[in-house]
Parts: C-alpha cells; structure tokens; sequence
C-alpha cells in the first residue's frame, strides 16, 4: 500500500471481499486495492451512527492520531475517504483476528506467549507515551493479530466506541484502573495497570478482579484483591510482574523501560514478536 502517494481513494479503487466483523457503527471488510492487488481491510462506517452520536469530530481526531503512528504492533490507518452515506478506513488488515478470540479458543496462554504478547504491547505503548498519546482503553477485543501472529493494537484510543462495546458484550469494567474507577485524575500509568491485568488474564484465561456484579469488581479493584489460583501453574517471575504492575499508587507502577527488563520477560518473550 503506497500511503505516500497522497491521493483521493474512492470505492471505484478496491475489489470488495468477504465481511470481516460488524462494529457498532458499521462493518468491516478484507479489500484488495485493484492496481497494487494490496490485501487491506476497509471499515465502513454509517454517516447517521456518526451524526446520531454526535462523534464526528472524535473520528475524525483519532483517525490523524492513528494515519500517525508507524509501529509493527500498532494496526496502520493508511488513509480514509468518503461518500454521501459512509466514512471508509483503509486499515492494514489483520489475517488471524482478534486476540480475544484465540484466548477464548486456547482457555489461556503459554508463558512464552503471554510474554511475548505484552512485550509487544509495551514496546507499542511505550512508542505512544513517547508522542504523547496515551491508549486508556487496551483490551483483548481492541487487540488484533496477523498473519504471523504479531499482536496489532486496533481502534486507537476510541473510547466511547469500545466503551459502550464492551458493556453491550459482557457488561465489565475490569480493565479499569482504581484511579478511574475512583474517578481521579490519571495519566499514562493507567496504560502499565491494564499491562498487568492483560498479562494475568493471558496467563490464568480470565482478568483478575472479576465478580458477579460491577459493584463487586469496583470493590476488588479499589482494594486491589489479587490472588494467583492454583491452576494453572505460574511462575514465580510472572506474578511478580503483576504483582509490580497492579499497584494503587500508580507512581509506584513498573515503568515501562522496566517491565522490557523484568526477566520474565527476558526469559519468555520473543523479542521479534511473533510465536507460534
Ligand atoms: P470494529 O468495528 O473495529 O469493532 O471491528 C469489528 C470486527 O471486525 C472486529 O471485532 C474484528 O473481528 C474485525 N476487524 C476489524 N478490523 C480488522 C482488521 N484490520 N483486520 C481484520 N479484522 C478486523
């Protein structure tokens, strides 16, 4: 995909293939570019859901942040267009799916896998705090993978979207941070606490502060009421990376460059990214 060539796309420019996922605003399709023969995915998104929702100018922010940012796990935004009835993203397209679903598939994941999958993430994310971009909003669900299996985070930063997606799928909040639950300010650290939520739940198959109702999670999470069960086994290095990241005082939180040198990273992780 030649995304230097500043040029007008239009539908005309793309051969249409099989649907990919629906969105709450519209539908997602594997496309190829006719003259390259470039495999992409093109979201199309429905201009009333943008109007309706009065988020148009949201879209349109976070579509100059994410065209912006050049990273081998952060899904690429190669450019959009538009018609009368749709916005059309040219999204780099993501062959295995979403992450979620291979954890679902699997219970849960290898230590070699969990610790390549949040190297990777925080490679990304230390990328983004870099440029001043703070995600607030990673999950399973806004995490894709390619055809090699190179964990891609997608829907950059999009919050009301993923928000209210998350509620309509299982009605949790657990990847919320206590300073957020408890509706303080918060900066970048609220990124490290999900790292640790993500690598518990890759590890043990479901996230830590898990309970019957959000009242309950609220609970756990304010109180940070973490426990490791038995099964499966995990190493002593991989809950001491949680235990370093799930901290209340998020000054207190393991710093990105830190979390890169934790050896259970250092022992796990394949630093190209990929495991199969
Ligand atoms: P979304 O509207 O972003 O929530 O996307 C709906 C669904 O389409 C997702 O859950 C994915 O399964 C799929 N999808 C979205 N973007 C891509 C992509 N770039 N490559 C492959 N599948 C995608």
């Amino acid at each position: 995909m030649d995304e230097n060539a500043k040029r007008d796309w239009s539908i005309n420019d793309f051969e249409i293939g099989k649907p990919l996922g629906r969105g709450k605003f519209g539908r997602v399709y594997v496309a190829r570019e006719i003259k390259s023969k470039y495999v992409i995915a093109l979201k199309v998104i429905f201009k009333e859901q943008l109007e309706k929702y009065k988020i148009h100018h949201q879209l349109r922010r976070e579509m100059e942040i994410q065209i912006s940012l050049k990273h081998p796990n952060i899904l690429r935004l190669y450019g959009w267009f538009d018609d009368a009835e749709h916005v059309f993203l040219i999204l780099e397209y993501a062959h295995n799916g979403e992450l979620y679903k291979e954890l679902c598939k699997r219970g849960h994941f290898s230590e070699r896998q969990a610790a390549t999958y949040i190297l990777c993430l925080t490679k990304a994310l230390a990328y983004c705090h870099e440029k001043h971009v703070i995600h607030r909003d990673i999950k399973p669900e806004n995490l894709l993978l390619d055809h090699e299996g190179r964990l891609k985070i997608a829907d950059f930063g999009w919050s009301v979207q993923s928000k209210s997606k998350r509620q309509t799928m299982c009605g949790t909040l657990d990847y919320l941070a206590p300073e957020m639950v408890e509706n303080k300010s918060h900066d970048h650290a609220v990124d490290n606490w999900t790292l640790g939520i993500l690598c518990y739940e890759f590890l043990y198959g479901a996230p830590p502060f898990e309970a019957e109702s959000q009242e309950d999670t609220f609970k756990r999470i304010r109180n940070v009421d973490l426990n490791f069960p038995h099964a499966p086994l995990i190493s002593k290095n991989a809950k001491n990376l949680i235990t370093r990241l799930l901290v209340k005082d998020s000054s207190k939180r393991l710093s990105l460059q830190k979390i890169m040198e934790h050896p259970w990273i250092k022992e796990n992780a394949n630093h190209m990214g990929v495991c199969q």
